[in-house]
């Protein structure tokens, strides 16, 4: 397989052709030498770069086998770090054998050393005094005991369900599991969910309704190059996982067929064979219209079907109800392309379909993604090698944050908190009473949305995770946080939402703590510690082991994180995610090992249902779901489509990339997409000012005039805060089954914004 390097595609961005100290250097043996760190330069030399980075190192200069800390693919990199290292304390080296990434490695990942660096960190706790007063210093004992009688005095006062908890699925395997038992067996509250909600919940409670178990991709990405036909469903991943590309090229290149479905003509896009442009929200109408046009061209496999599925009769209903003209009707795509591409998958012998935010973010998420895992199941491309439906989870750990228990209605091992033998199984592991867990809790927009209001939650401990430019209807949100009796935020960096809190807890990050993520593939894999964090920073483990202490369970929560993975294991032994077998000797010996693993003998399952599914009859569920609109269609006052996504230089809520000076200046601020006609149609010229409306608030950024996207809909990035803030406009409105709020799309005006500042 050909490794395409520093994947970048062809356009103009300083992330292209990144300065020198951040391009991908030849893997070369560590040098050695005396440990004379930054820090201490900086204290005795007074040597301004050694004060602005001033990390401190483990010993003398060496070199680390880890991984990426943004986005799923996590892709294999070599720390080098040590005194000798440049001004960031740390740089990135090949590492071409780990083979999800084959030593590439996107903007992103090359620069990210530069989020080590002292002058972008939190240091030291801050405290407020009184509410609307400023943040100071404190020492870590006076913010411990003021969080832990915060805490228990908000559970006193309005019970244990007042107090809440907020993860992130970019938190470490270690990190979410610790996060859940700390909820259930120390604060005893329902209340915990995570960011890690808006992001692929469409996609795991479909999967879970058709197959029975949730793994992002049921095989490896080494599969995709070898499948006839490849369907991504609003998935860009040449900006968001550039490595990503060379799986999707080889395919090309083998002579497979690539269909991208998006209303923009993305970068993605532009790669593919054939190009669907659906109006936002209209994925589901046109799987749905695929399905009929596969059934009336007699491309069923009756075989397949009849052997491994249930349910395909309401299926068939279903799409019959969709045909072609009144498909087009629906989402804007001719007739004609939509036979092209019901042909090019329904013919091939293998078949892919992945999805990603686009049609998973809405409030017919999992309805969306139900209706593209039955063509692929009326077509026979499921459980088979080579074929199958997948999804392109998003944050670091996307995949292992939803496992583990931070989400609301969940215990480790992907169990149900609602089910008695898993909760007997997971109190036995914890020591506790099964009758003492607490039951499922509130979503986590419900959650945000209660937050501070009667019979919600009034004490907040938020970790990994920036709402206030993440959230949908995020300037709600803001305010709901302020409402809180106590607000605690543990980050690297004071994010927008750290600055509202009551004590913010500075924590490390990716390259200073030991770790275990969980790759879009179900690969478990090993972050390694690198460098010490700056003396004031301290493991959110040991955060909350302090607090358990504080809060009267002084055992069962170390700070360390291989012996809460090893806790982890034996809590997830006989779940879905069964991590029993796996250690981190076996990750690093193996480069990664995919769960289900029950134990040390198992080699781990790269290839999921290639005998049955995880059902309890072995055979995979059709959905038989019918197209519904949107909770928000544009009208009169609101005529146009807003869509939301990500740039390739900046990352979700922009809290760590929009401290890393190269990325800033590919991607400085937000903007507005919008059609050259509709741009004619609003005077509005490139560059120049736009507002941007709808039923939650207003943004303002410059307009970028393209053709790439439909006239009848606008495109945000979502990483800014500020009068930019995309999400101030998003709409909340929630997913019956996933809880998914419709960040994907909402009803919207665009007008000039003439005199006004971005
Ligand atoms: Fe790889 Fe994603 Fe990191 Fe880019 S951001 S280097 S694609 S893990």
């Amino acid at each position: 397989m050909a490794a395409l390097r520093g994947d970048c595609p062809p356009v103009t961005c300083a992330l292209a052709n990144p300065p020198a100290r951040l391009r991908l250097m030849s893997c070369r043996a560590p040098r050695p030498r005396g440990g004379v760190s930054d820090a201490y330069r900086a204290r005795n030399t007074g040597d301004p770069v050694a004060k602005r980075s001033a990390v401190r190192f483990i010993g003398m200069t060496t070199t680390t086998d880890t991984h990426c800390p943004y986005c799923s693919l996590q892709c294999g990199m070599r720390l080098r770090t040590g005194p000798e290292v440049g001004a960031a304390g740390a740089e990135v080296l090949e590492r071409p054998g780990f083979p999800v990434n084959g030593g590439a490695l996107c903007g992103k990942g090359r620069s990210a050393p530069a989020l080590l660096a002292r002058d972008v960190r939190l240091t030291g706790p801050l405290l407020r005094d009184r509410p609307g007063g400023p943040l100071r210093s404190a020492g870590w004992p006076e913010a411990l005991a003021r969080v832990a009688e915060g805490l228990a005095g908000v559970r006193e006062r309005h019970g244990a369900d007042a107090v809440g908890v907020f993860g992130g699925g970019g938190l470490t395997n270690e990190k979410a599991y610790q996060l859940g038992k700390f909820a259930r067996v120390v604060l005893r509250t329902a209340n915990i969910d995570y960011n890690g909600r808006f992001c692929m919940s469409s996609a795991a409670a479909a999967h879970r309704r058709a197959f029975g178990l949730d793994r992002g991709l049921p095989f490896p990405l080494e599969d995709i190059p070898h499948t006839d036909c490849l369907v991504l469903v609003g998935a860009n991943p040449a900006e968001t996982m550039p490595p990503a590309l060379r799986y999707f090229r080889e395919l090309r290149e083998n002579g497979g067929t690539l269909i991208v479905v998006d209303p923009r003509r993305t970068r993605t896009a532009a790669e593919a064979d054939l190009h669907l442009q659906p109006r936002p929200g209209g994925d589901l109408a046109l799987a749905l219209g695929l399905l009929h046009l596969v059934i009336a061209d007699g491309l069923v496999d009756e075989e397949f079907v009849a052997a491994r599925t249930t349910g395909f009769d309401r299926a068939r209903a279903a799409a019959t109800a969709h045909w072609p003209d009144r498909v087009e009707r629906l989402t804007g795509v001719p007739v004609a392309r939509l036979r092209e591409a019901a042909a090019l998958f329904g013919r091939a012998a293998t078949g892919m379909v992945l999805t990603a935010r686009g049609p998973e973010q809405q409030s017919k998420g999992t309805d969306t993604v139900g209706a593209w895992i039955d063509l692929c199941l009326a077509t026979g491309k499921a459980g088979r090698p080579r074929s199958g439906y997948g999804c392109l989870t998003g944050q670091g750990n996307g995949q292992g944050g939803r496992e583990h228990g931070q989400k609301a209605d969940q215990l480790p091992g992907y169990r149900s908190i609602e089910d008695p033998v898993a909760r007997a199984h997971v109190a036995g592991v914890w020591g506790v009473d099964p009758e003492a867990l607490p039951g499922a809790g509130r979503s986590a927009y419900e959650l945000l949305d209660g937050l501070g209001q009667p019979g919600g939650v009034r004490a907040l401990l938020l970790a990994g995770s920036n709402p206030v430019v993440s959230a949908p209807n995020a300037g709600h949100v803001a305010g709901r946080l302020r409402a809180l009796d106590l607000l605690v935020v543990a980050d690297p960096v004071l994010s927008e939402t750290a600055r509202l809190a009551d004590v913010v807890l500075p924590v490390t990050q990716w390259a200073e703590e030991d770790g275990t993520t969980t790759n879009l593939e179900g690969r478990v894999i090993l972050r390694r510690r690198a460098l010490d964090p700056p003396e004031g920073v301290r493991s959110e483990l040991w955060v909350l082991r302090e607090l358990a202490a504080r809060l009267g369970v002084p055992d069962g929560f170390p700070a360390e994180a291989e012996p809460v993975f090893d806790e982890l294991r034996r809590a997830s032994a006989g779940g879905d995610a069964d991590y029993a077998g796996i250690s981190y000797r076996r990750i690093a010996a193996e480069d990664g090992v995919f769960w289900p693993c029950p134990d040390a003998a198992h080699p781990g399952t790269p290839r999921l249902f290639l005998d049955r599914f995880a059902t309890p009859d072995g055979r995979a569920r059709f959905a038989g779901v019918t197209h519904r609109p949107a909770a928000e269609e544009p009208d009169r006052d609101y005529p146009l489509y807003l869509t939301t996504g990500r740039v390739l230089a900046q990352y979700q809520s922009g809290a760590q990339t929009r401290r890393v000076p190269e990325l800033n200046a590919a991607a400085p601020g937000p903007f507005v997409e919008l059609h050259p006609r509709l741009a004619a149609r609003l005077a509005v010229g490139e560059g120049e000012l736009v507002s941007v409306t709808s039923r939650r608030g207003r943004a303002v950024a410059p307009a970028r005039v393209t053709d790439t996207i439909r006239p009848d809909t606008v495109f945000m990035p979502f990483h800014w805060p500020g009068a930019g803030r995309a999400n101030t406009l998003t709409n909340p409105a929630l997913d019956p089954v996933s809880r998914m709020p419709e960040f994907k799309l909402c009803a919207v005006r665009v007008e000039r914004a003439e005199g006004e500042a971005s």
